[in-house]
């Protein structure tokens, strides 16, 4: 007769695991040595249900993109009646209301002068889409300009243009010598200003863009620098004539505690990218806005000049639908109510962190909260550290994904006081755990 193969571990039964270990290839996973996939059947409010009926809070929003939890039922049923009314349409030639409706509430939402919106899938081709505005709006005009700036360490997605203007490390060494040069400035404090100034004015009129996350470098470990010092290095890029580029995949709709990062700035960017939280979390999209500058310097007789982009899927209704039913709730008083607690929340707890005898550099913006590991020069642990925490923390029925030696906290905004207190007390424990 037949068992099913037990895990000794966690007695979950391991069938999906094997089958899916058969055939799947997962994303950032080394497929040697990296553990089991954990088959998850059910999704409900912030907890994700294993195959064994184990539930865990996913105190990480699946990488940072559900807003107001899983199989969230009003998403579920505006998309269902879009699904029986119409699953998908070619974008060009040919529009429909839930793409309408999407772009009019959007950039009601956005600084002024966002004006136009561009569809594509993910948050990686809504970088790619606004790096080809900027290169081409110069070439537009009958000028080349191919300079890009971007931040050290930043990440802007995975495919090649997006891949380029972020900062390298092992993730893109294979790739190193054929991604398009850029150049790497610190994210703004009010020590380097200055340097960073100078570097731009040596380049002066060769600059097609400067591209960056506002606020928070979230795959970078949650690295976090101030919306005065960005505003003023807007402004010099402004004064100097370069597209600015914010890139708000992940700090959009509400991480920050703000709507948008761009709430915090004095200064607006010319385009905008988004993804992750726009569907809810829900599905997959990518939006890229533009300002009526960049769209004009597009229109011509010359055909030449057209945006020459597109993806088969571009404004699919049904990731339209989900982006409104989403933002529907996300403007509702008790999730902007969520938010500010889950805020407030952070702030306290990172209090207890900055004074724990482990722990360092912890910080904190709106509904992410990040801190380190105190690891005393032993560098090359840092990955292992992480996978520890995070089987740990699994095992306790929490799912936390630290990078490197950073953890951290980007919970969906349905998260209750009780559920984050759990989340705190087991870090808590585990913290306390850590030896000498
Ligand atoms: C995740 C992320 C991307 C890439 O989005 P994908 O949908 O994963 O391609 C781009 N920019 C930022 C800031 C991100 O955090």
């Amino acid at each position: 007769m037949f068992k099913p193969i037990k895990n000794p571990k966690t007695t979950r039964n391991i069938n999906l695991s094997e089958r899916d270990r058969t055939v799947n290839w997962h994303p950032y996973t080394q497929m040697k040595t990296d553990g089991y996939a954990v088959p998850i059947v059910k999704g409900q409010g912030v907890y994700l249900f294993d195959d064994a009926g184990k539930k865990y809070i996913d105190a990480v929003s699946s990488w940072w993109v559900t807003l107001h939890g899983h199989a969230h039922p009003y998403i579920a049923q505006k998309v269902s009646e879009q699904l029986h009314t119409l699953e998908q349409v070619i974008f060009a030639g040919f529009t429909h209301e839930p793409a309408i409706r999407l772009s009019e509430n959007l950039l009601k939402l956005l600084p002024e002068n966002q004006e136009k919106v561009f569809y594509s899938d993910n948050g990686s081709t809504a970088v790619e889409v606004a790096l080809k505005m900027c290169i081409q709006f110069a070439c537009n005009r009958g000028k080349e300009k191919t300079k890009i700036l971007a931040f050290k360490n930043a990440y802007h997605g995975d495919t090649f243009g997006a891949m380029s203007v972020s900062g390298r490390n092992a993730w893109t060494r294979p790739f190193d010598e054929m991604l398009f040069e850029v150049v790497f400035i610190d994210p703004p404090n009010s020590e380097n200003l200055d340097k960073t100034k100078s570097v731009i004015e040596e380049h002066s009129g060769e600059w097609a863009c400067f591209i960056y996350e506002p606020l928070v470098q979230g795959a970078a470990g949650m690295l976090m620098h101030a919306p005065e010092d960005l505003s003023e290095l807007m402004r010099f890029c402004r004064a100097n004539g370069i597209l600015m580029i914010q890139d708000e995949v992940f700090t959009g709709f509400g991480r920050t505690g703000k709507l948008f990062a761009a709430g915090y700035l004095t200064e607006q960017p010319d385009i905008m990218c988004f993804s992750k939280g726009l569907t809810g979390g829900t599905m997959p999209m990518g939006i890229t806005t533009a300002s009526q500058r960049i769209f004009e310097a597009f229109l011509s007789e010359n055909h030449d000049k057209t945006l020459f982009h597109g993806h088969s899927f571009t404004a699919n209704p049904l990731a339209c639908t989900a982006a409104l039913a989403s933002m529907e709730l996300l403007l509702k008083e008790e999730t902007l109510n969520a938010i500010r607690i889950i805020s407030e929340k952070h702030q306290k707890f990172s209090k207890y962190l900055m004074a724990h005898p482990k722990v360092q550099n912890v910080r904190q913006t709106g509904t992410i909260l990040a801190w380190e590991i105190k690891n005393d020069g032993r560098t090359s642990y840092f990955n292992e550290t992480g996978k520890e925490f995070y089987r740990e923390f699994l095992m306790r029925g929490i799912i936390m994904r630290p990078l490197g030696n950073v953890l951290y906290l980007v919970p969906p905004y349905c998260i209750t006081p009780d559920e984050l207190d759990l989340v705190y007390r087991n870090i808590a424990e585990v913290l306390d755990r850590l030896d000498d």
